[in-house]
């Protein structure tokens, strides 16, 4: 078309539409990135290390092993994403820090995770190791790993802590949202241990010694330095994204705690919720947990009535979208900062309820998310090292680290 000719203007409003829209018109490249992700997503091993399945369950029960109505995962919604294995989260709710009960709240979750391998083992299995997990995979099964959320569930006894470790749980999230006997919480009004209390400290130690990673996703920064010095072994942000987007939002972990992660050879997997990888969904995250906040302390909420009034109360205050772009803006920091081998995969999907990326917001979607990476110029491999390598070789290295500790070396 000449520039000089005029443009009628039925037409004018087309452009005008076609360029608003010019970002979701797939283009032929856009096409062979997403039939290429389809393939790797397939090809190559994907671990996802949190999702909170379980408690989702709790609340409303669902067969997982067929399509279900709601939630972000199921098994054929796995499979068609290619997720190969799963770190279910044995979330213990803060409550029962207080009023007692976490132990056997997070023994039930654990029966309940073992069932869904009992029921259907042509479709989940569980894993209890790195080895597990790559042997596992590709065989059509869901590998199932298991990690405490919230170290309440120890309840003050390291004895507890060796009796997790036998019944298969491989990582614990030392604290949630409010302080608990072990460590601070990012998200509680100040700190009660200024980081570790003296028994995180054993915590720690004897973690290290069976083998299982330290998490560091939810606890304080002073908490997370403290982490750093004590732990013998490289310790895992197992869904915790970049605060480099989110300034003033301590649950993300910063610059400096990201290369100190990696310098002692650690791994932080991105969590793929709204509030914590774009600002502006951040700040309206902030202001509705302001006002949940003060609603439930008025009224003395707890438990279910609690869980109740969170969600309606984030169905009539729905969340801005953010972008896939967002999540991959994130690994990208990560790799700009200490290079490709420390950052992976911790979508937090059924833990994030309304406050999930446009183009991923279920188990389905790991190839989009592939197709992203591919667009931005990341290599084969190196996406290979995003989706699990990288966390499976610091898995292995405190495997390691726990054998050379228990032989006295
Ligand atoms: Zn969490």
């Amino acid at each position: 078309m000449s520039t000089n000719r005029k443009i009628p203007p039925h037409m004018a409003v087309v452009l005008l539409l076609f360029v608003a829209c010019r970002q979701q018109v797939p283009t032929a490249a856009d096409g062979e990135a997403k039939m290429k992700a389809n393939e790797m997503a397939q090809k190559y091993i994907i671990v996802d290390t949190h999702q909170d399945v379980p408690y989702r369950l709790k609340k409303r029960m669902e067969d997982i092993s067929g399509r279900t109505e709601h939630g972000n995962f199921d098994y054929p919604r796995a499979r068609q994403g290619g997720l190969d294995a799963v770190f279910m989260a044995v979330y213990v709710p803060p409550d029962y820090e207080q009023e007692g009960g976490a132990y056997a709240f997070a023994n039930e979750t654990i029966d309940m995770i073992e069932g869904f391998a009992r029921t259907w083992p042509d479709k989940f299995v569980m894993a209890r190791s790195a080895a597990d997990m790559r042997r596992q995979s590709g065989a059509g099964t869901i590998s199932l790993a298991m990690g405490i959320e919230n170290g309440a569930a120890i309840e003050g006894n390291l004895v507890n802590l060796k009796y997790f470790y036998d019944r298969g749980v491989r990582y614990i999230t030392l604290v949630h949202s409010k302080n608990n006997h072990i460590c601070d919480s990012s998200f509680d009004d100040g700190p009660k241990w200024n980081g570790l209390s003296p028994f995180g400290v054993q915590v720690v130690s004897e973690m290290n010694r069976l083998g299982m990673i330290v998490d560091v996703s939810h606890v304080s920064d002073k908490a997370f330095y403290r982490i750093i010095e004590v732990s013998k072994a490289p310790v895992v942000a197992t869904h915790s994204a970049c605060r480099h987007f989110t300034p003033g939002c301590e649950r993300n972990v910063d610059d400096r705690m990201i290369r100190l992660l990696a310098k002692k050879g650690g791994v932080i997997q991105i969590n793929f919720g709204s509030m914590f990888v774009n600002g502006q969904v951040n700040k309206e995250f902030v202001e509705r947990s302001k006002r949940i906040k003060e609603y439930v302390e008025a009224h003395h909420l707890k438990g279910e009535a609690k869980d109740k009034y969170v969600g309606e109360y984030a169905k009539q205050h729905p969340y801005s979208e953010a972008d896939i772009s967002d999540v991959v803006a994130n690994i990208d920091h990560v790799v700009q900062l200490v290079g490709i081998d420390y950052v992976g995969l911790g979508s937090d999907f059924d833990g994030v309820g309304d406050s999930l990326p446009n183009g991923l917001k279920d188990v389905s979607c790991y190839p989009n998310l592939i197709a992203e990476l591919l667009k931005r110029g990341y290599a084969e491999q190196d996406i290979g090292k995003i989706c699990s390598d990288n966390f499976l070789r610091v898995w292995s290295q405190v495997e390691r680290k726990a054998l050379e500790l228990q032989s006295g070396k």
